[in-house]
């Protein structure tokens, strides 16, 4: 009976062996295979009797051998130990597999006297956690990549995880605000943001983030050295490639700069927009064809076409151009394209009803390529009016006031006359009153002539500003016209030493208008002789140099300051000083008109001078 138990537990027990997943392998102390179960063959692909003649040590993978070698020592060392391993065991068709292998020291058993080793194949258990391994290993790396990338970046860059918390700050970031990551991680960024904009700042975050959605905002952070900055925050859900949502990452860059420079070119915008919608003048943005492509108000109505006429095109401003000022718009047009500005200049511009409309323009080019010009338009006609009304009755007023001039002085000369007719046989009484009424006579021609010569002044600035100015000129010899000129000069002024130094040429020949040029030479003599003292000459001097003929008049009288040098060629301008008054109270125009007289015979004019020192008035002629 009790046999028959045996054999039965016997067979159940075999039949456990040979059915299991798992191999079961004697090993004798040198690894030696005294017996393998049937399972061997699933585990390493051998046969039980064919791994009975391998070593076991022989199919365990060279990098595992030594501790498995250890292990064994360590195991046969004491009966009854039981110790696990995972090696690799190679597999009968060349491939390595990994197996748990159980050991239990049996040796000192007399009915076993081996080492019982089961061998459990865990090769995809291993696989499995290899293949983890290297994901987290990888994840790991992105991980690093990641902050690496994030680290060197020009932005300063955030995340946080699902839970809203921050989770990561980069190094710029970290810089900028100068607190550790520590200070920073969950909430406590929110520190640094600026009081007022921290409730809208925390509404954006928590509402975008609930609904998943990017987000941009802007708020002031404060930096490292305690300023508050302007920040442009993007922030955008972040999902893992099998649309898991792990948080948010957002990138943020310091736009205070960028803030400032608009808000001052919002400034500017707007400050000259006001200016052009004030409509003090006009404004137009044009281009050269004649396109305008902005204008406001005060233009349209300057030119009496509505804006939309103007900007519809229907109307170019080169329309606008009178014909008489084309060449002067060709000049201006050439101007601006090399200069990139174009200075104030006075033209017309045609009024859609036909008339003129006097204008001063000036502009600067606002875009080369476009060939786009920004134009200011003043309308002057007031201004010309009353000039045009100024210039009317200065003329008039001369006119008016040379008539009468002229009978004076004819009615003066005929009773001067009357007297040199008197006859001879007078009472001594009558003849004195007669020599009395004479000199009173001559005094009052002085002044008569006087008078008319400032009559004539005037009507000749009038013809300045009407440039009415016209010449009559044929060829001269210059050295005749001045020889003249100082000899009727000191005709008038005997008392007075004129010096003249004439060139050794006695012909200077020169295109002119004899009258004028002699009417220059006079007022610089007249001005010589009225401004230096009387016991001093005043010295006449013609040159020729190179193609160029130059006439001064030098005088020992106050001088002028460069300041008075320069002005004493605008019109109506007069020294203020005592010294610089002549005895006849001139009207400054003198210097001026012979200006634009040397100027119309293409010379011109100029004066040397210190104050004390003296002058030395001159000017030149080109020769012919
Ligand atoms: P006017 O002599 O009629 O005042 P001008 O135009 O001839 O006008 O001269 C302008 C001013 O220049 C004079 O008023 C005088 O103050 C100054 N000036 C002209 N010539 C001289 C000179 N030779 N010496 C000093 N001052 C002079």
């Amino acid at each position: 009976m009790s046999l028959e138990v045996s054999t039965h537990s016997d067979r159940r027990f075999r039949a456990l062996i040979e059915h299991s997943t798992d191999a079961i392998a004697l090993l004798t102390p040198d690894g030696t295979v005294t017996y393998a179960s049937p399972s061997i063959e699933r585990v390493l692909g051998y046969s039980p009797q064919e791994f009975m003649t391998i070593n076991g040590f022989a199919v365990i993978h060279p990098g595992d051998l030594p501790s498995l070698a250890h292990t064994f020592q360590h195991l046969l060392a004491i009966p009854g130990l039981v110790a696990t391993q995972q090696v690799r065991s190679r597999h009968k068709d060349g491939t390595w597999r990994w197996v748990e292998a159980t050991m239990t020291n049996l040796v000192h058993d007399p009915d076993v006297q081996a080492v019982v080793t089961t061998l459990h194949d865990i090769t995809e258990r291993k696989q499995a956690e290899e293949k983890l391994k290297a994901l987290a290993e990888q994840t790991e790396e992105s991980e690093q990549r990641f902050r690496l990338l994030a680290d060197g970046a020009p932005v300063m860059i955030w995340t946080s995880g699902i839970d809203k918390l921050c989770t990561y700050f980069n190094a710029p970031w970290l810089a900028f605000t100068g607190r550790t990551l520590e200070q920073e991680l969950g909430n406590g960024w929110v520190e640094g943001v600026h009081p007022a904009d921290m409730q809208r700042c925390l509404d954006i975050y928590t509402f975008s983030f609930d609904a998943r959605t990017p987000f941009s905002m802007d708020y002031r952070l404060r930096r490292c050295d305690g300023q508050y900055r302007w920040i442009l925050d993007n922030g955008i859900p972040f999902y893992t490639s099998d649309g898991t949502f792990t948080g948010y990452i957002g990138s943020c860059i310091d736009i205070t700069e960028r803030r400032r420079l608009e808000q001052q070119l919002q400034y500017s915008e707007q400050k000259l927009r006001t200016l052009v919608e004030s409509n003090i003048f006009g404004v137009t943005v044009s281009d050269t064809t004649g396109r305008i492509y902005e204008t406001n108000e005060r233009f349209a109505q300057m030119v009496g076409y509505s804006r939309d006429e103007m900007l519809s095109g229907a109307v170019t401003w080169r329309q606008l151009v009178p014909p008489d000022y084309q060449e002067m718009q060709a000049q201006i047009d050439r101007t601006i394209l090399s200069t990139g500005v174009m200075p104030p200049r006075e033209k017309e511009y045609l009024h859609k009803d036909g008339r003129r409309v006097p204008v001063l323009v000036a502009g600067a080019m606002i875009d080369q390529q476009r060939g786009l010009a920004l134009v200011v338009i003043l309308d002057i006609s007031e201004r010309k009016e009353a000039e045009r009304r100024k210039q009317e009755f200065q003329s008039m007023v001369s006119h008016e006031l040379r008539t009468p001039l002229t009978s004076i002085m004819g009615l003066i000369d005929l009773a001067l006359m009357q007297i040199d007719l008197r006859p001879r046989s007078l009472p001594p009484e009558a003849e004195a009153l007669l020599g009395q009424i004479e000199k009173t006579l001559k005094r009052a021609d002085g002044q008569v002539e006087i008078e008319t010569r400032l009559v004539e002044e005037l009507l000749e600035a009038s013809r300045l500003e009407t440039r009415k100015f016209e010449l009559s000129v044929h060829p001269e010899n210059l050295v005749t016209i001045v020889q003249e000129t100082v000899a009727n000069q000191q005709q008038a002024a005997r008392t007075r030493h004129i010096e003249l130094v004439l060139p050794p040429d006695e012909l200077v020949p020169v295109i002119a208008d004899a009258g004028r040029v002699g009417q220059v030479l006079t007022n610089y003599l007249t001005n010589a002789l009225k401004y230096a003292p009387v016991d001093q000459p005043v010295s006449v001097r013609l040159e020729v140099t190179g193609t160029v003929a130059r006439v001064s008049v030098r005088d020992l009288g106050p001088g002028l300051t460069p300041e008075q040098q320069h002005r004493v060629w605008e019109r109506f301008y007069q020294v203020a000083a005592p010294e610089h008054q002549g005895p006849d109270g001139g009207l400054g125009l003198g210097l001026a008109i012979a200006r634009a007289i040397v100027e119309q015979h293409q010379g011109q004019v100029g004066v040397e001078s210190a104050p004390g020192q003296g002058s030395t008035f001159w000017f030149t002629l080109p020769l012919s």
